[in-house]
């Protein structure tokens, strides 16, 4: 056996209340976390950044929001018809919660905390706490690299800070600033739920769990589902950065802040496997 060394490439296709979508893949096996938006979108913005033909093996859902799941029966018979049916990973619950006409052929049941397998790539598939049946994060190991995409969560817990730390790349919930949601326009049980322990996370919170979670391996870091209402790009990656210099991880990481309509520039992370 010889060593060899690959790229690992993740792409946010589109993050936020609207819809998520992130590709994971070495160009010999790949998988979508989330089909939130279109299909449409997801295949044209692939196309945009150089990915039109990088495999898709696999669908690994994460919860039942339709900005998570909302395209996932189209987007199965559409990657079916090009001659490759895919499976949709999901938890069981997750499973009962899809609205029926957003439900895939092909849906494979999986457990939070049981890692399985797509061709070469290992998924672990994360509990988190959010107001859904039983909503999973997910970190994707491929060779020695690991990534995680992890949104959707009400509060930082210590399982995922000890994932992260093993991570190369992270894309990570920075929702919402605690300080524009009470003042911003929403209703007040709205901001209830979103602050809530199975809301989403604020910036405080997600620096939190960055600081907990900070390993000497990131060295990308996705900020992700940013609320158009109740946050700023600045003020998350400001937050993101004093996280980082309190870490003494300054410039050696690189932070990007996710975009709704359009992909953010795929990121490679380096991977050797014997
Ligand atoms: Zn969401
Ligand atoms: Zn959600």
């Amino acid at each position: 056996m010889s060593l060899f060394t690959r790229d690992v490439t993740v792409c946010v296709l589109s993050s936020g209340s609207a819809g998520n979508c992130t590709y994971v893949g070495d160009g010999h096996a790949g998988v979508l976390i989330d089909c939130g938006v279109s299909t449409k979108q997801i295949l044209s913005r692939m196309a945009e950044v150089g990915l039109g033909d990088a495999p898709i093996d696999a669908v690994l859902v994460t919860h039942e929001h339709s900005d998570h799941v909302g395209a996932a029966a189209v987007l199965g018979r559409a990657l079916a018809k090009r001659g490759r049916p895919v499976p949709f990973y999901m938890t069981r619950g997750t499973n009962e919660g899809i609205p029926d006409p957003c439900v895939p052929d092909g849906v494979e049941l999986i457990e939070a905390g049981r890692s399985f397998r797509v061709r070469h790539l290992l998924v672990e598939p994360i509990p988190v706490p959010h107001d859904t049946r039983d909503p999973v994060a997910y970190r994707i190991n491929v060779g020695d690299a690991a990534v995680a995409v992890i949104t959707d969560l009400g509060r930082p817990t210590a399982l995922l800070a000890r994932h992260m730390r093993e991570c190369h790349a992270l894309v990570l919930e920075f929702n919402h600033d605690e300080e524009m949601l009470m003042e911003g326009p929403y209703p007040y049980p709205l901001k209830q739920r979103i602050k809530s322990n199975h809301g989403h996370l604020s910036n405080a919170q997600a620096q939190a769990l960055l600081m907990d979670g900070l390993g000497d391996h990131l060295h990308y870091l996705m900020l992700a589902h940013l609320s158009e209402e109740n946050n700023t790009p600045t003020r998350a990656l400001v937050a993101a950065q004093r996280t980082l210099q309190d870490g003494g991880a300054f410039g050696r990481v690189d932070v990007k802040v996710c975009l709704q309509r359009t992909a953010l520039p795929p990121v490679r992370v380096q991977t050797s496997s014997w």
